[in-house]
C-alpha cells in the first residue's frame, strides 16, 4: 500500500499482516481454542466444532480492525478461477441500529446460490444447491480495496451429497492418499510414523506478460480471448535473447516492487523475479510451501498480478500463448515430498538408508509417470496450452522424464547388477552402498524436458500459466500413491515371508526399472528424432485437448481415482464433460472474435487501401507515367485480400463444426491477415502491432 515505508526492516513486520495466521491467532484466541485449531492445521486432527464460534468471533474482530465489512467463502470451482460472494457482517438490531456479527456456523459452512457453476452433470439446476465448507489448513486472509476490505475464508465446494464440485476437494483427498502410502513406505524403512503424516511441497514458478493498457484497449482479441488472434511478427522479437535476465525497466520494477509487497502482506513468499526470454515476459517464483497452501497462494498471486498491473496502466496477460511466434507462458510445478520424518524424500540423502529410500521413490515415480503419462497430459490440457504443448515449443506434448546422466546410470546399474560407466567401485547394493554426491544443479540443464528431476524435486513444466496447479498435482499425488502402494504391498509380503528387506527391495526396483525405463529421456525434447523415438517406445503423443481428455474416460483412470478415494467415477466423468465443453466454448469464442475483427476492422482497412491503390494506378496511367510498380502493388494487395476473404468464408462455414477443425481455419485466417498487415500502411492498420505491444513502454 501507499504508506509502505521503504526501510528494509519494515518488510518482515508486514509479511503476512493480512493473514489470520497461527501467529496472528495467538493474540485473538484462548489458549484452549488456539491449541485445538493449531492441531487441526498442523497435524490434520479433525476440527473441534466446539471452538467454531470462538474462532469466528476472533476472525471477525481481527478483520474489522483491518477495515473489513464483509466476509466471503473463497473457493475454486471447475471454471479454473476463484469464486467469492460477499456477505456483510452487518446485522440490524431491533432498535434501528446494527451489529457486526459472524457465527461459527457461518464460518464452517456456506450455501452460495451457485447454480451457474459448471458441474458436468453432477447436479441439475433444480437441485442446484452447493455447499462451501471451511478448509482450516489454508488461513483466512483479508483482501483490501480503497475504502474497505473483505475477509476471505478458503473453502471446499461440494454438492448436497458431498460430491466435489471444485478443485480443492480432490486435491485434499489426493494429499491424504499419498500421505498414507508414504508413511507406509517409511514404516518399511524403519521410521517412526505413528500419528505422523507426509506432505507434498510445491513451488510454482509463474510466467506472465505485461502490455500497456492503451494497446490492449484496442485489441478486441486480447480483451475477449486473452491472446492475439492476429499480428505479424516484427523483425526483432526474442532472437537475440537480450531480454532474458536483462536489467528490468523502471516501469516494470515499479510494478514488481508493489507486487511483491502486496504478496508479502498476504503471506505469499514471493522470492525471485526476472525478465523472461520474450520481450514483455516475466517470471515470479515463490519459496515452496505445503501443496494446498501453495495452490491457494498461486491462485491469489494470479489475481494480485492482474490487479497491480492495472494500477500501473498495464495489463498482465496470463494466457499460455498471448503472442504467436515467440515464447508462451507456463507454470513450472516444482513438486516434492516431505516425509513423516520432516525430510525431503526427493533429496538423495547422505547415508545408504536414505539413498535407498530416495531411489525407491524415484522408481515409484518412473512407474507412475510411465503408466499414467496420458492422465498427466490430460491434467494440463486446455485450448490455451495446446499452443505450447502441441506446437514446437517448450515443453512437448510427449511426457518423458529427465533424470540426468548420473542418475540414469545409477538406475542402469541397479537394473543390470553391473558397474556403470560413471561410478567406480562395485555395483549398487541398496541399503549398503552410498550414492555418489549428485551435484544439485548438474541435473537442471535440460530445459526441454516436460518432467525433470532437478536435484531435490521434480519439475513438471507442462502446466499452463493460467491454469490452477490443483489438477496436475491431484494427478501427481494419486499416481505416486498408486505406485508406492504397489511397491509397499510387494515388500510387506516379502518381509512377511521372511525375506531380507533390502534384497526384496533390490529385486523390486530392478524389475520396475526394466519395465518403465522407456519413460526416461535425457536428450533434446524438441527434435523430430525424439518424436520418432517416442513413438517407437510406445509413449503417447497427445497433441490436442480433445485427444488428451479422452484419458479421463478410460477404465484405467476410473479405477485409479476411485481406488484412492480422490474422484468417484461420476466425479471424474463430470470433469471430463466440463473441460471438454470449456475447450469447445473457448475455441468458439476465438473463432467468432476473429471473424468480427476480420470483417469489421481488417477488411475495411484493406479494402480502402486497395481502392486507393487502384485510384493511383488510374491517375498514373492518365498522366502517362510508368504505373508498373503501382500495378504490381495493387495486384499483391488484392491477391492477399482475396485469400483473406476466402479464409473468412471458410471459417464462417466451419463455425458449426468441431473445435479442433476450427483451430485450423482460424490459423489460416490469421496467416492471410498477417500477410495483409505487411502490405497495408502501418498508419491505417486498425490494430496495435506486435512491435508496439512487445517493445513500447
Ligand atoms: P531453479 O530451479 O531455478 O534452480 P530453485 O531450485 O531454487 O530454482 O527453485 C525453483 C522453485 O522450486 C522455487 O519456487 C522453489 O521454492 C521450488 N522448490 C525448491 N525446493 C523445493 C521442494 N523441496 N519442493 C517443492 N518445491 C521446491
Ligand atoms: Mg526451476
Amino acid at each position: 500500500m501507499s504508506d509502505m515505508t521503504r526501510t528494509p526492516q519494515a518488510i518482515p513486520d508486514r509479511f503476512g499482516e493480512n493473514v489470520f495466521s497461527l501467529l496472528t491467532m495467538r493474540n485473538y484466541l484462548s489458549e484452549k481454542a488456539y491449541t485445538s485449531l493449531r492441531d487441526t492445521i498442523v497435524s490434520g486432527t479433525p476440527l473441534d466444532p466446539q471452538i467454531a464460534d470462538e474462532v469466528a468471533d476472533a476472525m471477525k474482530t481481527w478483520a474489522l480492525e483491518k477495515g473489513a465489512t464483509h466476509f466471503t467463502h473463497w473457493f475454486q470451482p471447475l471454471t479454473g478461477a476463484t469464486a467469492e460472494k460477499h456477505e456483510s457482517f452487518l446485522t440490524p438490531d431491533a432498535e434501528g441500529g446494527a451489529l457486526m456479527q459472524f457465527s461459527g456456523q457461518e464460518l464452517i459452512q456456506g450455501e452460495p446460490d451457485a447454480s451457474s457453476f459448471p458441474s458436468g452433470g453432477l447436479r441439475a439446476t433444480f437441485e442446484a444447491r452447493g455447499y462451501t465448507a471451511w478448509d482450516p489448513t489454508s488461513p483466512a486472509f483479508v483482501k483490501e480495496c480503497k475504502d474497505g476490505a473483505v475477509l476471505c475464508i478458503p473453502t471446499v465446494f461440494c454438492g448436497w451429497n458431498g460430491e466435489a464440485l471444485d478443485k480443492k476437494t480432490p486435491l485434499l483427498r489426493s494429499m491424504e492418499a499419498l500421505s498414507l502410502q508414504v508413511c507406509r513406505l517409511g514404516r518399511l524403512f524403519g521410521l517412526e510414523v505413528e500419528g505422523k503424516r507426509a506432505y507434498v511441497t510445491l513451488g510454482p514458478e509463474q510466467e506472465y506478460f505485461l502490455v500497456d493498457r492503451r494497446f490492449v484497449a484496442k485489441r478486441l482479441d486480447l480483451l475477449q480471448t486473452g491472446r492475439t488472434l492476429f499480428g505479424r511478427a516484427p523483425a526483432k522479437h526474442q532472437q537475440l535473447e537480450d531480454h532474458y535476465f536483462g536489467a528490468i525497466r523502471t516501469r516494470v520494477m515499479d510494478f514488481m516492487t508493489e507486487l511483491d509487497q502486496e504478496l508479502w502482506r498476504l503471506g505469499i513468499p514471493a522470492k525471485t523475479r526476472h525478465n523472461e526470454v520474450c520481450p514483455a515476459q516475466f517470471e515470479l517464483a515463490p519459496t515452496f510451501e505445503n501443496l494446498n497452501l501453495a495452490v491457494d497462494h498461486n491462485m491469489l498471486t494470479m489475481e494480485v498480478l492482474q490487479r497491480i498491473a492495472e494500477k500501473h496502466g498495464l495489463v498482465c496477460l496470463l494466457h499460455e500463448k498471448p503472442f504467436a511466434g515467440v515464447n508462451g507462458s507456463g507454470k513450472h510445478n516444482n513438486w516434492s515430498i516431505r516425509g513423516p520424518d520432516g525430510k525431503n524424500w526427493l533429496s538423495p540423502g547422505d547415508n545408504p538408508a536414505e539413498n535407498a529410500k530416495f531411489l525407491t521413490l524415484l522408481v515409484a515415480l518412473l512407474r507412475a509417470v510411465d503408466l499414467h503419462a496420458d492422465i498427466l497430459r490430460a491434467s494440463v490440457a486446455s485450448a490455451g496450452n495446446d499452443h505450447r504443448l502441441g506446437a514446437n515449443e517448450a515443453p512437448p506434448a510427449i511426457v518423458s522424464i529427465y533424470l540426468g546422466e548420473q542418475l540414469t546410470d545409477i538406475l542402469a546399474q541397479i537394473e543390470t547388477g553391473c558397474t556403470g560407466r560413471l561410478r567406480k567401485g562395485g555395483f549398487i547394493e541398496l541399503g549398503v552402498s552410498s550414492l555418489p554426491r549428485l551435484p544439485r544443479h548438474a541435473t537442471d540443464r535440460n530445459r526441454t524436458s516436460p518432467f525433470a528431476f532437478t536435484g531435490n524435486k521434480f519439475e513438471f513444466r507442462a502446466v499452463g500459466s493460467r491454469q490452477s496447479c490443483a489438477g496436475p498435482n491431484v494427478v501427481m499425488n494419486t499416481i505416486t500413491a498408486e505406485s508406492l502402494d504397489m511397491i509397499c504391498t510387494r515388500l510387506e509380503k516379502a518381509v512377511a515371508e521372511g525375506r531380507a528387506f533390502h534384497e526384496a527391495l533390490q529385486e523390486t526396483l530392478r524389475e520396475l526399472i526394466a519395465a518403465h525405463k522407456r519413460i526416461i529421456y535425457n536428450g533434446d525434447n524438441y527434435t523430430a528424432e525424439w518424436r520418432a523415438e517416442a513413438e517407437r517406445r510406445g509413449l503417447p503423443n497427445l497433441r490436442t485437448t480433445p485427444e488428451s481428455l479422452e484419458a479421463l474416460t478410460t477404465p484405467k483412470a476410473k479405477r485409479l481415482f476411485a481406488r484412492y478415494g480422490v474422484l468417484s467415477e461420476t466425479e471424474l466423468q463430470s470433469r471430463y464433460e466440463v473441460y471438454r465443453e470449456q475447450y469447445e466454448r473457448q475455441v468458439g469464442i476465438e473463432a467468432r472474435c476473429a471473424l468480427q475483427m476480420a470483417r469489421t476492422m481488417i477488411a475495411p482497412a484493406a479494402l480502402a487501401w486497395q481502392a486507393e491503390l487502384a485510384q493511383s494506378v488510374t491517375s498514373l496511367e492518365t498522366t502517362g507515367a510508368n504505373a508498373t510498380a503501382a500495378r504490381s502493388t495493387l495486384a499483391e494487395v488484392s491477391g492477399a485480400f482475396n485469400a483473406f476473404y476466402a479464409a473468412i468464408q471458410a471459417l464462417e462455414q466451419g463455425l458449426q463444426g468441431e473445435g479442433a477443425a476450427k483451430i485450423g481455419l482460424l490459423a489460416n485466417l490469421r496467416t492471410a491477415a498477417d500477410a495483409l498487415e505487411g502490405l497495408v500502411p502501418a498508419s491505417r492498420w486498425p490494430l496495435p502491432s506486435y512491435a508496439e505491444m512487445l517493445f513500447m513502454d
